[in-house]
């Protein structure tokens, strides 16, 4: 089993440490979510998982440990970030951004084949393949960041504020390509979001970080009935 095992993890920058002792499990193949206020380590703690912070503690996926390795080796291992600010080279075409994700990979026949599979996800992606990134809404960039995570073929897809400055039918729509990426190709799915309608919508389950501590963690429907849960993140009660 490919499950995502997290413990004692401990992360910052310099002598600021951010992440203090953050322990989950994400079984293979499910979603998890991330919720927690502003400054929480949400994004620290996905910059931890893929390796572009130093961490101290264990993370492993599959049984393999990452804790300690470059994001390269990460990557490798088959662990995509798609980062808030969806970090797509602008100037590029949306092919290239596409054919960038697969650098980790041999390239051939299969990165072909993948490309076909991202633009059954995305078919927006495929009428704007030779369009700068630059050129593309909101909602396309961050179609084209997945689909330029997919190349990966992740075993593990760590998404961070996918919904952040677009529009709530592109959000939504957003996550049903996640949730439809998550059944078909079970790729393990941890999720960090500000919209925790949509989060909870399609996680399994669901851990709010306050302070670089987990402090609540449960299936996503006991997530959603916590009466602090629901004044903090849902709006309601
Ligand atoms: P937000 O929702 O605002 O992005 P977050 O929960 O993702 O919040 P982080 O971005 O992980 O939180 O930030 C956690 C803490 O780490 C904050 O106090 C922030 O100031 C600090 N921090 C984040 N990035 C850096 C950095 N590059 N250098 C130093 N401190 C940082």
């Amino acid at each position: 089993m490919s499950d995502l095992v997290v413990a004692d993890l401990v992360a910052g920058y310099g002598d600021a440490r951010v992440l203090h002792g953050v322990s989950f499990t994400v079984r293979e193949g499910e979603v998890c979510a991330i919720l927690g206020p502003n400054g929480a380590g949400k994004t620290t703690l996905l910059r931890a998982l893929s390796g572009v912070v130093r961490v101290r503690g264990t993370v492993t996926l599959g049984g393999t440990t990452l804790a300690g390795r470059s994001p390269d080796t990460i990557a490798r291992h088959g662990v995509a970030h798609v980062p808030e600010g969806r970090g797509t080279f602008m100037p590029l075409t949306v092919e290239e951004n596409l054919r960038l994700g697969a650098y980790v990979r041999r390239g051939g026949a299969e990165v072909e084949e993948d490309l076909g599979r991202i633009y059954t996800y995305f078919p927006v992606l495929k009428t704007r393949l030779k369009q700068a990134a630059g050129s593309l809404s909101g909602g396309e960039q961050q179609m084209l960041a997945l689909g330029r995570a997919l190349m990966l073929r992740p075993r593990l897809l760590l998404l961070d504020e996918p919904s952040l400055g677009l529009a709530p039918l592109v959000t939504r729509e957003l996550f049903r390509i996640v949730q439809a990426i998550n059944a078909e190709e079970r790729t393990t799915v941890v999720v960090v979001e500000q919209n925790a309608h949509l989060a909870l919508g399609i996680a399994q389950q669901a851990h709010v970080l306050e302070t670089g501590r987990i402090v609540l963690s449960g299936t996503a429907a006991e997530i959603r009935a916590d009466e602090q849960v629901a004044q903090s993140y849902l709006g309601y009660r």
